[in-house]
């Protein structure tokens, strides 16, 4: 690939300082690209190309059917280039390529959801209560948003701000994680074939520490909408109150998966397993702490610690493999010091807690599903987000119980909860504070529904019809068909 790889004001560039870096695969450690690597005056050009086409009107003055339209046909070269994409993906996560596939089909289904709502009427009238004044609700692109996104779900993440940035109006800076840039570079390439004016949509790699400080603060930036940890999203909240730019935050969560005695054991001990380990964890919705009733906990454990030691690690192109390797070097062992600390803390280890020692997984960053028993809230394992393969189990003896350890956390993303009783199932969803609660399932999303967390998980609501409402002002216009003189203060003359 050539390291012409950030788009500014129309226009493929590399960074001016000739900055490059090698994206690595986390499944074997190989080269499967060299991006550029974007320097403070690259990003303050980007941020300059999209501020210069929000204030001349050039997208602006676009309807917003003409714009769901344009969304349309992305959607349309998304479909053409799915394949391709998927490619990228799964070279720089390391998951399996079917896994990218899906993602794929996901981002295109975002691209869909937003070019239908944007189709739709936007604002309204009010009845004022007078006959002689119309009075209307009307919606409006934002301004300059600057898109920052994570590196495990690297392209749907993105989408999830691109598209209805679009449909909105808005220009933008997207800035995808340093460690993986490619399906980002193969969007925008689609965005710019589409037709979208020069200057809307901007491209900036690079580390988050380097390029990130003026994408944050920038006072030519209206909105940061940001999908990552906890630590950068304190950051940017710090950094955003230099011309209070609107924040949208999706962060962190430890995500309770409550299953009761009365549920049909088998299949949420299945579901369990896929909650905890699917893409080995990197999953923000991830269900890792397993919260199990005393009276099932002996058969739920055996049978969980059974399927997380059968889970087959593999590549790209491993046709047996279930899931990958962690994404780098670094997180691999942030993952073992978690595990050092979880033993240390006191919780049991049944399976896993340490790298596959498989010759084929040598180069990789795979690590073993890992499963902690004996584990409650004051427990750092508990607490704290490990965003890899590691469940950790509690148990609880009544509804109450339950619905208090649940809510133990400063997270609030999502949750779980297995009953064969219904009413008891909707009492506990409705008590347990987090974003999204599924009963009798666990994971499944529409991008018609919103998605977002309560507490620290984040700030606003991406997808659903207020995904969109994120990237738009709301502006009141009050028209008096009659004028009158207001008489409030006497007229001396
Ligand atoms: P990080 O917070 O480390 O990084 C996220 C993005 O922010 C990356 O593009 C990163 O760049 C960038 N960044 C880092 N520091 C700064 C900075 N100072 N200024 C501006 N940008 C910065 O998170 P991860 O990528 O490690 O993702 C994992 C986290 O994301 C987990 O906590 C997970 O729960 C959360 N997440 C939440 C989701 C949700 O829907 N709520 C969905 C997916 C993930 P770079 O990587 O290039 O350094």
């Amino acid at each position: 690939m050539s390291t012409a790889t950030l788009f500014i004001d129309g226009a493929w560039r590399s960074a001016s300082d000739g900055g490059a870096h090698d994206i690595h695969s986390p499944h074997d450690q190989s080269v499967v690209a060299t991006v550029s690597q974007a320097s403070q005056d690259d990003v303050l050009d980007a941020i300059s190309a999209a501020r210069v086409s929000f204030d001349s009107g050039v997208f602006t003055s676009w309807s917003f059917k003409e714009r769901s339209a344009l969304v349309s046909k992305i959607a349309d070269l998304l479909e053409r280039d799915a394949d391709l994409i998927a490619r990228k993906e799964s070279d720089d996560t390391g998951k399996r390529f079917i896994e990218a596939q899906y993602d794929i089909a996901d981002v295109i289904s975002t691209f869909r959801h937003f070019a239908a709502l944007g189709a739709k009427e936007h604002g309204r009238s009010v009845d004022v209560g007078i006959a002689h004044v119309t009075s209307r609700i009307v919606h409006e692109p934002l301004g300059v948003a600057s898109l920052i996104g994570p590196w495990n779900y690297p392209l749907l993440q993105i989408a999830w701000k691109v598209a209805p940035a679009l449909v909105a109006g808005c220009s933008f800076i997207v800035k995808p994680s340093e460690l993986t840039p490619q399906s980002a570079i193969a969007l925008i390439k689609i965005i710019d074939e589409a037709g979208t004016p020069k200057g809307v949509a901007n491209l900036i790699l690079g580390p988050g520490s380097v390029v990130g400080a003026s994408l944050i603060s920038d006072p030519r930036v209206d909105l940061v909408s940001f999908t990552g940890g906890l630590a950068t999203g304190q950051t940017i909240m710090k950094a955003a109150a230099t011309n209070i730019k609107k924040l949208a935050l999706e962060l962190g969560g430890k995500n309770p998966h409550i299953i009761f005695a009365d549920a049909d054991i088998d299949t949420a001990i299945d579901n369990a397993v896929t909650a905890a380990f699917l893409h080995s964890g990197q999953v923000c919705s991830a269900g890792t702490r397993l919260i199990v009733e005393r009276s099932i906990h002996d058969r739920v454990v055996k049978e969980i610690v059974r399927r997380a030691g059968d889970i087959s690690l593999g590549g790209p192109d491993d046709e047996l493999a279930e899931t990958g390797p962690l994404i780098s070097k670094a997180h691999l062992m942030n993952v073992s010091t978690y595990v050092e600390r979880g033993i240390a803390e006191g919780a049991t280890l049944l399976v896993g807690g340490h790298r596959s020692d498989k010759p084929e997984h040598a180069n990789g960053w795979y690590y073993l599903p890992t499963v902690f028993d004996n584990c409650n809230t004051t427990m750092f394992c508990v607490q704290e987000e490990s965003f890899g393969p590691v469940m950790t189990i509690e148990i609880f003896d009544t509804e109450a119980q339950a619905i208090a350890i649940g809510n133990d956390t400063i997270f609030g993303l999502s949750g779980g909860v297995w009953s064969g009783d219904n009413e008891k199932a909707a009492r506990v969803a409705n008590a347990l504070r987090h974003g999204t609660i599924w009963i009798n399932d666990f994971g499944p999303y529409r991008p018609a529904a919103e998605w977002g967390g309560y507490k620290q998980s984040g700030i606003g609501r991406e997808l659903g019809e207020h995904g969109l409402g994120e990237y738009l002002e709301i502006k009141h216009i009050w028209t008096n068909n009659a004028p009158s003189r207001s008489g409030w203060f006497r007229d001396n003359k």
